[in-house]
């Protein structure tokens, strides 16, 4: 497995890798890597991906000044060695000025998809998202990119980005990874004391519950929203936003509407948690 930190040998290598006749296959992340990351690499490879690309970048640029940008985990040497164990050919680990050296300026703006969700309740997030990931994906060039379902709102926004940008990439969303008890495997997770932990578990619950109700027929998001909410309510400490809305839109369902998505987003202790299901048509 190759290790490299220049965003040109990036571009190199992955150029290399198509002349001999391989297809690449690239996951970008923001590192502490855990088994929902590594179900994506495992996905480049079911997609046909036989040269697989891990980005690891905290960046700088998708948090707002008073997120976890400092203490959010940095874990290199374990991250390499679960990649090399998953059968990643290349890690692209670069440090931030390299991805932005002295006079960038330039940033990929997201329409009415980033408006709302977290790009309501994080200024300048999904900016920061779109940015890195164009960045990446135009080193990487024609390639197979997998981003977990997780992230819904961000999968959709990159989905949209790369059709609008004619990025040379096919954009696939994998499943939400969930530990058994089902919670949604994350790299905050780790800040969760135990009973923050048990705490959590009210979000897939609430989804869960959400699922009910929708199932039993009910298509009323407001209806939809309480059903979930109430879960979340019993452990959460804040509620940033639990809504149903048009998958693909994320703009409240209408009647053109063929999937609901239920998308939460909350605090427990200081961990701020995001999750969300897709309840169907
Ligand atoms: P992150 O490192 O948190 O920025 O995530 C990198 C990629 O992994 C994104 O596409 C996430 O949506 C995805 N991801 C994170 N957690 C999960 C999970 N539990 N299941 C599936 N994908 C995930």
């Amino acid at each position: 497995m190759k290790l490299v930190h220049e965003p040109a040998e990036l571009r190199d290598v992955c150029q290399e890798a198509r002349r001999q006749g391989r297809t690449v296959g690239v996951v970008p992340t923001m590192g502490a890597l855990h088994e929902g990351h590594l179900s994506l690499v495992d996905e480049t490879a079911r997609v046909g991906a036989d040269f697989r690309v891990v980005t690891i970048f905290v960046n700088p640029l998708q948090f707002a000044p008073g997120e976890d940008l400092e203490r959010y985990p940095r874990t290199l040497d374990a991250d390499l060695e679960q990649c090399r164990d998953r059968g990643v050919d290349l890690v692209f680990a670069p440090a931030p000025d390299a991805m932005y050296p002295a006079g960038f300026q330039t940033h990929v703006n997201t329409g009415p998809l980033g408006d709302v969700l977290e790009g309501a309740h994080r200024e300048g997030h999904f900016e920061g998202v779109t940015t890195v990931v164009c960045k990446l994906l135009s080193l990487v060039g024609e390639a197979k990119a997998v981003f977990g379902k997780k992230d819904y709102q961000q999968w959709r926004i990159l989905e949209r980005m790369a059709l609008d940008l004619d990025l040379p990439t096919e954009i696939i969303g994998h499943e939400i990874v969930r530990e058994a008890d089902g919670l949604a495997l994350s790299s905050r997770n780790r800040y969760l004391s135990e009973s923050e932990r048990a705490r959590a578990l009210g979000l897939s619950r609430g989804l869960a519950a959400c699922a009910e109700v929708f199932t039993a027929g009910e298509r009323d998001p407001r209806v939809l929203s309480a059903a979930c909410r109430d879960h979340v309510a019993r452990g959460a400490d804040r509620i940033d936003y639990v809504e149903v809305v048009d998958g693909l839109t994320l703009h409240a369902p209408d009647a053109s509407t063929h999937l609901f998505v239920a998308l939460i987003a909350a605090h427990v202790g200081k961990t701020r948690l995001i999750d969300n299901r897709e309840l169907g048509d």
